[in-house]
């Protein structure tokens, strides 16, 4: 176990000896490293129960950026380092470690983010085929290497030992690709999510690639100076949402403002009021009725409504439709995701309902705001608050853990500075 006490500082400084300095910053250096693997057992506990089940995040990154005040790339970097380092959580029980070597140096305090990044860089490059117990014996050789080595001496010896298992790179999967041809695989897995495969002509790749790219380039540095830190992968997701947004709208479509909506959503009166309870979301079966509220929010997913014995209810079916012409005003006014710092345009972005239609709240536009799909989720689902002040545009507020005084913000963004 070690010694985790932070020891009292001298009074005066200039009379320690050199071994007392010494000693004094080795000391602090371990005593930051176990408190630092010890957060990460936070984290990782934050990860398995789910950020957005606690705190209204998509991520435990997004969330502990806002907490520590730190950017989303220090703060992912943290995360990917906590689930790395302690049991992944499985069904009935903790599951496995993905490095426990050097997890268990991290918790001694004898190694640092640098020795740990390094180690999981060279784990990750193992190719799937070595043997388990193979790769094992790497990470045990590096975690123990790594407790009296320097980044250095670690990258080598890593490089020596993913030589010797595999010398001649990684092969090429099929090395006789099938002629290529259009085809696509949705299936939908146990946990909910959705895995998407397929095969595309070189043309109709071509067409993909160039349009996943243009949709998801970085986002330029927000005023709170947050630079854009997703990876290729989740930008490119995120640009798959948009374009499906943008390729179901169809502002032709009078009432609907501007979704034609393709997916039902059948939920009984209560639970959409309450957010308690479940849904059912077609191809998909249940979903929790808070998801519900949120998808019925600006008619993203036709919502069916239902009483308590079961009969569909006409819940101000009319009303609860922004219009074109209220939709092209609320464009106007708020100019984007009216969130603070976000920089989301409005063709990104859903009219949601400040007091929800199915609590009686009406549909016109002191009541309405634009969001983005992932401040609408934040809404939602988080502790911030919106509300419309009385000059007519809408503001929001944070929750107390992010400003004990609560001071409104606003999106300066989307305006011209006059
Ligand atoms: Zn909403
Ligand atoms: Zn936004």
């Amino acid at each position: 176990m070690p010694e985790t006490t932070i020891p009292e500082l001298p009074q005066e400084l200039w009379r320690a000896g050199k071994l007392e300095l010494a000693h004094g910053v080795t000391h602090l250096l371990q005593v930051m490293r176990v408190a630092l693997a010890g957060m990460g057992k936070y984290l990782a506990e934050v990860e398995s129960r789910g950020t957005e089940d606690l705190f209204g995040y998509g991520s435990a990154a997004s969330w502990l950026a806002d907490v520590a005040r730190i950017s989303r790339g220090d703060a992912q970097d943290m995360v990917n380092r906590a689930l790395a380092l302690n049991p992944a959580p499985s069904v009935g029980g903790a599951g496995a470690v993905f490095a426990p070597a050097t997890a268990a140096a991290a918790d001694d305090g004898a190694i640092g983010e640098q020795h740990i990044d390094l180690i999981l860089d060279i784990l990750r490059k193992i190719p799937s085929d070595v043997p388990m117990d193979e790769r094992d014996g790497v990470e045990k050789i590096l975690a123990d290497l790594a407790r009296n080595a320097g980044p250095k001496e670690i990258a080598e010896v890593g490089a020596d030992l993913l030589a010797h298992l595999d010398p001649d790179g990684n092969e090429p999967k099929d090395p006789e690709p099938k002629p290529p041809r259009r085809e696509v695989f949705v299936e939908r897995r146990k946990d909910g999510f959705w895995k998407l495969s397929g095969l595309l002509d070189p043309e109709t790749g071509a067409r993909t690639a160039a349009a996943l790219d243009a949709f998801g380039a970085k986002r330029p540095v927000d005023e709170f100076g947050q630079a854009d830190h997703r990876t290729m992968p989740q930008r490119r997701g995120d640009a798959w949402a948009d374009l499906l947004d943008l390729a179901i709208a169809c502002p032709d479509q009078p009432g609907t403002s501007g979704y034609r909506t393709l997916v039902h959503v059948t939920v009984g009166l209560d639970a959409l009021k309450t957010g308690l309870g479940t849904a059912c979301l077609d191809f998909v079966g249940r979903i929790t009725a808070r998801e519900a509220r949120l998808a019925a929010c600006d008619c993203l997913m036709i919502p069916v409504v239902l009483g308590a014995a079961g009969e569909p209810l006409d819940v101000g079916r009319m009303k609860r439709f922004v219009t074109p012409a209220q939709r092209r005003a609320l464009n106007v006014r708020d100019g984007g995701c009216a969130f603070p710092g976000c920089h989301r345009a409005p063709k990104h972005c859903h009219a949601h309902h400040i007091r929800h239609w199915a609590d009686g709240g009406p549909t016109d536009l002191r009541n309405l705001v634009l969001l983005c799909s992932f401040h609408h989720r934040l809404i939602h689902h988080g502790d911030w608050q919106v509300r419309m002040a009385p000059d007519g545009i809408p503001e929001f507020v944070p929750p107390q853990y992010l400003d004990p005084l609560q001071v409104p913000r606003r999106n300066t963004l989307h305006r011209v500075a006059t």
